[in-house]
């Protein structure tokens, strides 16, 4: 490989999420000095379906952050149930994961990576920086007609726990449902614009809309408020910016359903912050990342397609679930 030797003074970091505090991370493990710049103040909520897949086991491994996972006590999970259908017939496809997921809010797992990347030796800031080298700032979007965006949602429920990541699609809708620690279930969905204002963006009616997902819900209580992102898009796929290393969604946002955004965020951000340490080109960074990260890309869309042109439900019995999850994981 044709790596520049040229080690940079000082790495800074745009962005402290988990793509930004594992690029950190790996920087460090390589000997650089580095800065991350956040601008938010953790712990704080963020809309995700908190599911972690079973392949960042190791990823945090190689970061030094595994032990500080496994002690915020996340949840395991073991299944998977695909629910299709509003209110016409539910079809339901279930299987076993092939190794356990996990479940961790982003309150504790963002502020973990964080303090681990300070606690290594990075220095955390808010102030602002034009030309970081590494860029984790997350997903962006395009302007986009209204009523055609998307938009998601979560919050925290209290009540019996199951180790099923449960997904719930209806109405160009899906909904996740799924344990996190603490023995709190996390739900989150995602939802155009037209649909949600149909409800004047009340997410209590929106999740009790299907009848299936309604069922799911009974007996648990909601203990945060309701929290909101978008407009979401999907697409910025793997884009060169120039001297900078983009990692994370700010490097491709795969579709959430995939649950494996964060597994991607992981990934990208140690591969840069080893790639800007050992002043790998920006370009063979880039080519690395694709030939990772590229399958779930490439599936999301046919699958999404397959939600939006509503033949999903009629496919989904055919398609064997153990091998869409591998599918739509990163190599
Ligand atoms: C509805 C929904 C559900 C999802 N569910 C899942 C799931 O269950 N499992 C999964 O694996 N993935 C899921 N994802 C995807 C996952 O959330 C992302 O892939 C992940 O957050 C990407 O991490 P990141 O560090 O790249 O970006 P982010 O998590 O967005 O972090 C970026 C950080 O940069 C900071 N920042 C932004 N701009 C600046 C700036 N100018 N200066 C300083 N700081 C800045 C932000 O404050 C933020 O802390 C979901 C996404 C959505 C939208």
């Amino acid at each position: 490989m044709a790596h520049c030797n040229k080690v940079t003074d000082r790495i800074d970091i745009l962005g402290g999420g988990p793509a930004g505090s594992a690029a950190a991370l790996a920087a460090l493990r390589e000997g650089a000095r580095v800065r991350v710049i956040e601008k938010s103040r953790f712990p704080r909520h963020k809309v995700c379906g908190e599911f972690f897949s079973p392949e960042i086991a190791p990823e945090l491994e190689q970061l030094g952050a595994w032990d500080a996972f496994l002690a915020a006590g996340p949840a395991r999970v073991c299944r998977t149930a695909l629910h299709f259908g509003g209110h016409s017939k539910i079809t339901t496809k279930s299987s076993r994961l092939p190794d356990p997921a996990f479940g961790l809010s982003r309150y504790a797992f963002d502020l973990l990576l964080l303090d681990l990347a300070g606690a290594a030796g990075a220095e955390v800031s808010s102030e602002t920086q034009e030309s970081p080298l590494i860029v984790a700032t997350g997903r962006s979007a395009k302007p986009t007609q209204r009523g055609q965006r998307l938009f998601g949602f979560k919050a925290h429920f209290e009540g019996p726990v199951d180790d099923a990541v449960e997904l719930f699609f209806f109405d160009r809708c899906y909904v996740g449902v799924s344990c996190i620690e603490g023995g709190k279930t996390n739900v989150c969905g995602l939802a155009p614009e037209s649909f949600l204002s149909r409800f004047g963006f009340e997410y209590d009616s929106i999740v009790t809309h299907s009848p299936a997902l309604a069922d799911r819900l009974q007996p648990l209580q909601r203990v945060t408020q309701w929290f909101s992102t978008g407009p979401l898009q999907y697409g910025q796929a793997f884009a060169n910016a120039g001297d900078a290393y983009l990692a994370g969604d700010a490097l491709s946002f795969v579709d959430p359903f995939t649950g494996s955004g964060l597994l991607a965020a992981v990934r990208s951000g140690a591969m840069a912050g080893k790639a800007a340490a050992i002043g790998q080109p920006v370009a063979e960074y880039l080519r690395d990342c694709r030939a990772s990260l590229r399958q779930p890309f490439q599936v999301a869309g046919v699958l999404r397609r397959a939600l939006e042109g509503g033949w999903a439900e009629r496919l989904a019995p055919l398609a064997p679930s153990h091998l869409l999850f591998a599918l739509t994981r990163p190599k």
